[in-house]
């Protein structure tokens, strides 16, 4: 048999761990499930680290482990003489989760900013896809090194010295992405790095309160007495700006605008970026994230950072004000169409800067 080059002296051992190692892995199954169907119920992209590293390192563990159990070890490609092999475990245990975890990593870099590692902190996600990536190589080339070693680890030996044929594409494709991560230019990055949103936090606290209970009851009734479209505080603040056309009748598209105005005394464009991040929400880059607005302060966060932020509190980052658990759990996400028409309406309007 080509590439098996010891006897199985401690086959009932390694038959029993290697079964509880597949428990282990069903129970991992089983918990990258549920994350994925809250993640679906709450419409975020999959930029929590658990997506890339849980799912990435346990394909890999698997696959390493698939060159050292005893069970489900039949080499597919025992009669061929090429430089590969392949078996049930490698195939069943470990290649879905390697591919699932290069695409994440793939999206990853592609579309988001930032990737959470843990509760609010976060990386560069392009960073931090290319920095994993490394490290799998290198692991990768001390594993190969290893079995062709015919290294044992206490009574495991490896079964095979070929590196096979899932390694092999994994390496493959991992130099490919790390290559896509150096070339694929960061557009934003500057704007939403661990310190920007540090700095914005701090940002937000040292604010006041925005919006007390009398200017909320002030909005229904500037919007009742419809000759009036600009609230009072910014006619007074900004006399030289262009009057409002007051012919232009309101058409249930302007209204629906007007429900995602933030909250703020004078408004200026800063009050249309998210509370977390700092960016202001662009059309197709936040597609798949939306954008959700507190219910008091009516300020924008982008969704996922938004149900980030709610894992641990229950105030609002920028006001301060209690969030309903029913928001909390089911909120209203604003498409980003509707809000990005919403901040050309204003600054159109207001003349914003
Ligand atoms: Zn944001
Ligand atoms: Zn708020």
């Amino acid at each position: 048999m080509i590439g098996i080059i010891h006897g199985f002296g401690e086959s009932s051992l390694n038959i029993f761990f290697s079964w509880i190692f597949i428990g282990f892995w069903l129970l991992f199954l089983i918990k990258y499930r549920e994350k994925i169907r809250k993640f679906k119920e709450f419409n975020s992209p999959h930029n929590t680290s658990f997506f890339i590293l849980a799912v990435l390192f346990t394909g890999l563990f698997y696959l390493y482990l698939g060159y050292y159990t005893d069970l489900l070890n039949w080499n597919w490609f025992e009669d061929s003489e090429f430089y590969f092999f392949l078996n049930p475990w490698i195939f069943f245990l470990s290649f879905p989760l390697l591919m699932a975890g290069l695409s994440y990593i793939y999206t990853s870099i592609k579309k988001n900013d930032v990737v959470y590692l843990y509760k609010t902190k976060s990386m560069k996600a392009r960073q931090f896809c290319i920095l994993i990536l490394f490290f799998t190589l290198i692991l990768n080339v001390i594993f190969i090194i290893a079995i062709s070693e015919g290294r044992r680890f206490y009574d495991y030996y490896p079964n095979y010295t070929k590196i096979g044929l899932i390694l092999f594409s994994f390496i493959i494709f991992s130099t490919i992405l790390i290559i896509y991560g150096f070339l694929k230019k960061s557009k934003r990055s500057s704007i939403t790095s661990q310190n920007a949103i540090r700095r914005r936090r701090s940002e937000i606290q040292s604010l006041s309160p925005p919006r007390t209970r009398s200017q909320r009851q002030s909005k229904p009734r500037t919007r009742n007495t419809t000759t009036t479209r600009r609230p009072s505080q910014h006619q007074t603040r900004t006399t030289s700006k262009p009057k409002p056309r007051q012919n232009v009748r309101k058409t249930t598209r302007i209204r629906e605008i007007e429900r995602l105005k933030p909250k703020a005394g004078i408004l200026s464009l800063e009050d249309f970026k998210c509370i977390f991040c700092f960016c202001l929400p662009k059309n197709p880059e936040d597609k798949t994230r939306g954008v959700v607005l507190c219910p008091s302060c009516n300020y924008p966060a982008h969704t996922d950072e938004f149900k980030d932020w709610m894992k641990n509190t229950q105030i609002c980052s920028r006001c301060n004000s209690n969030i309903s658990n029913s928001f909390r759990n089911n909120p209203k996400i604003v498409p980003i169409e509707n809000y990005v028409a919403a901040i050309k309406y204003y600054s159109k309007k207001e003349n914003l800067k």
